[in-house]
């Protein structure tokens, strides 16, 4: 059982995740999950988008406040710019599941905006059997892990993006047999669009993508 930021005894997910279950048996059940406390502020649970028949799954951290408006992973500004990254790379977007690692949006409150807060080991724990379920559902031949705390669900790890991205890697996840690569979260590219170095970030993820491309064939 996990204890949460306010001290209270949570028991995780895994009582909510049905055994054997698909990814559409998956996400409705998703919906009754009180696995940590982050269900209650959050208007819906945020589960995947895409083929279950895909060969790429991408991993994200948890929705934002657009994903948690529209009940959609990866349709806010950094989606947006996954996508575009993603077709830069020869995906085709449509064709990608996409997840993320906490299916709940996590934020703080403050007058009418609700600000991002990064998700604690503690959530990444305890929503950790949807992603374990969704795994094992799916049979793809790469799975990427978008940023550290995707990182950190898939392979049960701390992950420091600059020294391991961009290579793909075998065995890394527990109980999959599918290659993996890491690489940066595309909210951490976006919080660049000023800097000068805005373009490599850019470049980097989308070199990363087509490393993935290619491992997937
Ligand atoms: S974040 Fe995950 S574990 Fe927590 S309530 Fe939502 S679905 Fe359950």
């Amino acid at each position: 059982m996990a204890a949460a930021h306010d001290g209270i005894e949570r028991p995780g997910a895994a009582q909510w995740v049905p055994e054997g279950a698909d990814t559409a048996a998956l996400a409705a059940a998703a919906a009754q999950c009180r696995g940590c406390e982050l269900w209650e502020p959050a208007s819906r649970v945020v589960f995947s988008a895409g083929p279950p028949s895909a060969t790429i799954v991408m991993v994200g951290e948890q929705p934002g406040d657009q994903e948690d408006r529209r009940g959609m992973p990866f349709v806010g500004p950094a989606g947006t710019l996954l996508v575009q990254a993603v077709r830069d790379a020869g995906i085709d977007p449509t064709e990608v599941y996409r997840t993320n690692a906490v299916k709940h949006f996590r934020f703080e409150q403050r007058g009418a905006r609700r600000i991002h807060k990064t998700p604690e080991a503690v959530h990444i724990t305890a929503c950790h059997p949807w992603l374990h379920a969704e795994l094992g559902d799916l049979s793809p031949k790469i799975v990427v892990a978008l940023g550290a705390t995707a990182g950190r669900a898939l392979f049960g790890r701390v992950v420091r993006i600059g020294a391991e991205r961009g290579r793909v890697l075998e065995g890394a996840i527990p109980d999959s047999p599918a290659l993996s690569l890491l690489t940066a979260h595309p909210s951490a590219v976006l919080r660049m669009q000023r800097d000068p170095g805005y373009d490599e970030a850019y470049a980097a993820l989308v070199a990363d993508l087509r490393t993935a491309a290619a491992a997937a064939q």
